[in-house]
C-alpha cells in the first residue's frame, strides 16, 4: 500500500494501523504505544481537531492539544527517521 494512513496517533505522531475482526470491527491502533480505538471513534476524534483548528483552537506550533489521542495526519509532525529499531 503506498498510500499513507489518515490518522496518526496524537502522542507519537505516528501512522496509526488498522486491524479488521472476525465481525467486521474496525480497530485503529499506534504500532509505537499501542493506543487503540475503533475506526469510528478515531474519524470522531481528527473530525474534532480538525473543527478545533478550524475554529482556531490549535496552535500549529505547539502540536497536538493533550485532550487529542488521533489526529489527522496532515497534522502530525513527521520525524526525519525512525531513531531506533527494535532488536529481534
Ligand atoms: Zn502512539
Amino acid at each position: 500500500m503506498s498510500m499513507g494512513s489518515p490518522f496518526c496517533c496524537a502522542e507519537c505522531q505516528e501512522p496509526v494501523k488498522l486491524s479488521i475482526d472476525a465481525a467486521w470491527v474496525s480497530t485503529v491502533w499506534c504500532p509505537v504505544c499501542g493506543n487503540s480505538d475503533t475506526l469510528f471513534n478515531v474519524s470522531k476524534e481528527a473530525d474534532a481537531y480538525l473543527a478545533a483548528w478550524i475554529n482556531g483552537e490549535i496552535d500549529s506550533n505547539d502540536g497536538a492539544p493533550s485532550r487529542f489521542r488521533f489526529i489527522p495526519s496532515a497534522f502530525a509532525r513527521r520525524k526525519p527517521a525512525r531513531a531506533f529499531r527494535e532488536a529481534p
